[in-house]
């Protein structure tokens, strides 16, 4: 298959539905231009829709049960524990590793599911906000210089952003302006046959204030405006830049939409309601599985809304045996949440997805949750909420949309015709189709 040079510009979270708006006012006038007889298509995300889960999908071409990463947190192999997967998890050669492996050159940036990236990737690698630190965070220790010259930071401060959010908002506009700068440094050295490049910033910036956003606030909403209008210079810079090597394939896209977060609903609490769960007060956020009794336990929730049935042979101690009673036990917890009522009487759950339609087959398919649940309009699902309750104030403004994800280039051809026709596998797909694997 003929190759091309593949660059990819990953903006996290950029709402599809948004993103139209803002570009039909005027507001992301270098997008525009660029994308002037061009296409932007509205794509699927994928099921969990968490940030790693979708673009490992993306650089793999293939579905989370292949792929193996589900959400931030994993309960670890064999233990009532808590793990924290990483690009190690990853089951399969995602396009930068095709790329090394077949001597062509890579160069990505800050991609979720990145971090540690392997020493043997083709060109400079930086993964993703999980790494500790700077010297981690690199494929190439020779790169930490540079990283710090430019001013690079691996995420903005997103602590600061309830108390002080003008100051998150220049943090961010900082972030993104140091990985630029560092973009530009290592385009300057060659122009590699693939080039990733994630920003973070809009995804920080739809959680900690979406609805600031939404609700058009005078003190808050332009701030914000400038975020997105310096992605857009940035984003409209460095895509003129990739495009000038003859033959290049650009494509922007991001991995989910963003809706409001009205109230933070725990998966979890209302298992312990129904019976399901059954453990010990004082679980957390953190410790999900603290004075849990893997005896008495049924069924139990990871964020956002993965629920796992406590099997026989899968979890330690597990109770639920495959076949007919796992099936039931399925079907009452999926009608369960989506009879689950808020208190003004709305559905706090819109669809509840079987894992057996979502993950059909593939090497982690025994990792997978058995149910995974899509908040309604004005909830943000949790695993356990801060608080721990069955329904709370919300720990964020803004919650991942699954239904508003994007794909956009210059060449129409590159993106799918019809908006929600595809998703992030099939555009990891096209990518890889493109790279000539
Ligand atoms: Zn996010």
């Amino acid at each position: 298959m003929a190759s091309r040079r593949v660059a990819l510009l990953a903006l996290d979270g950029l709402d599809h539905a948004l993103f139209t708006r803002l570009r039909a006012g005027g507001a992301l006038p270098r997008l525009d231009a660029l994308l002037r007889g061009g296409r932007v298509a509205r794509l699927r995300s994928v099921h969990p829709c968490v940030s790693n889960v979708c673009w490992a999908s993306v650089l793999t071409g293939e579905p989370p049960a292949r792929h193996g990463l589900f959400g931030f947190v994993h309960r670890a192999a064999g233990a009532w524990r808590l793990a924290i997967p990483t690009a190690r998890d990853i089951r399969v050669p995602t396009l930068l590793h095709r790329l090394s492996t077949a001597g062509r050159r890579v160069c990505a940036i800050g991609v979720p599911g990145t971090y540690p990236p392997s020493s043997s990737l083709n060109g400079p690698v930086v993964g993703d906000f999980l790494a500790p630190d700077l010297a981690r965070a690199v494929s190439d220790p020779g790169l930490v210089p540079l990283l710090r010259e430019c001013g690079f930071r691996l995420d903005a401060d997103v602590r600061i952003a309830a108390r002080d959010p003008r100051a998150f908002l220049a943090d961010a506009r900082a972030v993104v302006e140091g990985e630029s700068r560092l973009v530009h440094r290592l385009l300057d050295r060659e122009p590699y046959d693939a080039v990733i490049v994630h920003v973070m910033v809009l995804d920080r910036a739809g959680h900690a204030l979406w609805g600031a956003l939404e609700d058009r606030d005078p003190a808050l909403a332009p701030g914000i405006l400038d975020l997105y209008g310096t992605v857009d210079r940035i984003a409209g810079e460095l895509a003129e830049r990739l495009l000038s090597v003859p033959g290049t394939a650009l494509v922007l896209a991001s991995d989910h939409g963003f809706a409001r977060a009205r109230a933070s609903a725990g998966v979890n609490a209302w298992l312990v309601r129904e019976g399901y769960l059954i453990r010990d007060p004082g679980a957390t956020v953190r410790d999900p599985f603290r004075g849990l009794k893997p005896a008495l336990t049924r069924a139990y929730a990871l964020t956002p809304g993965r629920v796992y049935l406590n099997r026989e042979g899968r979890e330690p101690g597990g109770i639920v045996r495959a076949g007919p009673e796992c099936e039931r036990l399925l079907g009452k917890i999926a009608d369960g949440l989506l009879a689950w009522r808020g208190p003004d009487g709305g559905a706090v759950v819109r669809a509840v997805h079987r894992g057996t339609d979502l993950f059909r087959d593939g090497a982690a398919l025994a990792d997978a949750p058995d149910l995974v649940a899509e908040p309604a309009e004005g909830y943000d699902l949790r695993g356990d909420g801060e608080d721990g309750a069955l329904l709370g104030p919300p720990g964020v403004s803004g919650r991942h949309e699954a239904a508003r994800a994007l794909a956009a280039s210059p060449e129409p051809e590159l993106v799918p015709a019809g908006d929600g026709a595809e998703d992030l596998v099939a555009l990891g797909q096209r990518l890889l189709g493109l790279a000539g694997l």
